[in-house]
């Protein structure tokens, strides 16, 4: 290590920051973080660094700059923005021993910024000694994803509950307290914004010592998204990586497992169109027995659980074996199409109504419902509508809409093998054969008069 990483104590402590433009200001936004107190030597100030200024909330010096200016302090940037300056200011600042980081100068700096991952008090710097600023923002996203946006405030609701635990818990007790705190129901419930319900359940664990007792098993509906890794919610990255046993989807990308623990139980749990390989009561009793034997268990579903997913079967049952469940929604298809093809799903004025439809009817010799909705300012999407386009085409004839309504169609939508086409409900079946078209796919079913879904395509 050629770099030692140390949090410095910041409250009432000087920041000289050389420089009134972008570079300072940048290094400001970070040292406004803390408690410092700022002040810039600058002849000038851009306008966010004048507008701190205005509001009280940095010092602004315009004089000459001496090592005088650079004493008593924290930590001075030199960020001028011109690397001759910068080179006689860091002397300046060496002569009255401050500790200096000269911006885009790694060999003038006593210090190096690391990349942050802010969830004050909890802070984690990444640094690489300058050798691959990129790789460090890459671990920074990473950990992003892996640290819920309230976990700083966990962190204090327990920084001030520390002394209740010492006094009424031995050590070894206090920290299998902590493990329960920060890797269990408080933790699940803290991140959902139930913050005083986490708050008085660390109370009571402290009291009663219900931290002790065995955990009980839940569950999460999880929506993974379309298929492309990044589309599913952070919620789902974290309820996956909780998880002890995963019952995926077969329209759930195996790159989306890849984000679960490595030793988590993955079952595969798919019904393909038309072959019940696993009948829905069969998979209700798989996930309810897993939770009752104390697991946490993660049923991944494409897209969000609420569409076409059977959720309701399945929270029945939850709720029949009085188990708790969570459901975390994720990027429904209907969305995650229109995005790919420069779309809008609604649209003020032209498209003010948006209908989520199956194309598979209990009943196919009759019209489905949504037929009756489709007009002017409407539109609808399909969804598993490739398999009964036949059906949906004479439904659509029958109505006398065929030449009238647009289709767009958006094959595996958001994944590498994504398919696009467009035509009108009388030409479907010959668009989806010319362009080999099959499930998955949405298609987009709009009145003329209205603008088509798709704007561009790239
Ligand atoms: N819960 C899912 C829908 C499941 S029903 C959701 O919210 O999206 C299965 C149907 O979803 C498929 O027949 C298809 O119509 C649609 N679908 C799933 N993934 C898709 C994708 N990547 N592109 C287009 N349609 C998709």
């Amino acid at each position: 290590m050629k770099t030692f990483p140390m949090f410095l104590q910041m409250r009432g402590r000087r920041v000289v920051i050389a420089g009134g433009g972008e570079q300072a200001a940048q290094k400001c936004r970070l040292i406004l973080k803390t408690e410092a107190k700022i002040t810039i030597l600058a002849v000038a100030l851009d306008p966010e660094l004048a507008d701190l200024h205005a509001t009280g909330r940095i010092d602004w010096q315009t004089g000459p700059i001496t090592p005088d200016s650079f004493a008593d302090t924290a930590l001075v940037f030199i960020a001028s923005g011109c690397p001759g300056l910068d080179a006689s200011l860091h002397k300046l600042a060496k002569a009255a021993g401050a500790t200096v980081n000269v911006v885009d100068q790694p060999d003038l700096c006593d210090a190096l910024t690391p990349s942050i991952v802010d969830r004050s008090p909890v802070v984690v710097a990444i640094g690489t000694e300058g050798t691959a600023p990129v790789l460090a923002r890459q671990i920074k996203t990473k950990l992003e994803t892996l640290l819920e946006p309230r976990l700083g405030d966990l962190a204090s609701i327990a920084g001030r509950l520390r002394d209740r635990a010492a006094m009424r818990l031995g050590a070894r007790d206090r920290r299998d307290l902590w493990r329960w705190v920060f890797n269990g129901p408080v933790r699940d419930a803290h991140a959902t914004g139930a913050e005083r319900k986490a708050a008085m359940m660390i109370k009571e664990a402290i009291d009663t010592g219900s931290f002790k007792e065995p955990q009980t098993g839940s569950v999460a509906l999880v929506g993974a998204g379309p298929g492309a890794k990044d589309l599913i919610t952070l919620r789902g990255v974290k309820r996956l990586q909780e998880a002890d046993v995963i019952y995926y989807d077969r329209l759930v990308d195996p790159e989306i497992l890849d984000l679960a623990r490595r030793d988590a139980e993955r079952v595969y749990v798919g019904k393909a169109p038309g072959c019940h390989h696993w009948p829905q009561d069969k998979i209700c009793n798989v996930i309810v027995s897993a939770a009752q034997q104390g697991k946490r268990v993660v049923r991944l579903k494409c897209g969000d659980p609420g569409v076409f997913a059977r959720g309701r079967e399945e929270a029945d049952a939850l709720n029949a074996a009085n188990i708790p469940y969570e459901i975390v929604p994720g990027v429904t298809s209907a969305s995650a199409a229109s995005a790919a093809i420069g779309g809008f799903l609604t649209e003020r004025g032209t498209c003010d109504t948006l209908v989520f439809a199956t194309g598979q009817s209990e009943d196919p010799n009759k019209a489905p419902g949504w037929v009756a909705t489709l007009r002017p300012g409407t539109r609808v999407a399909v969804y598993m509508g490739v398999g009964s386009a036949e059906k949906i085409v004479t439904h659509l004839q029958a109505a006398g809409l065929a030449n009238r309504i647009e289709v767009d169609i958006v094959a595996n939508a958001q994944r590498p093998e994504q398919v696009v086409a467009q035509c009108r409900v009388n030409t479907l079946l010959a668009t989806l054969a010319r362009d080999s078209i099959s499930s998955p796919a949405i298609l987009f079913l709009t009145w003329p008069s209205q603008p088509a879904l798709r704007v561009a395509i790239s």
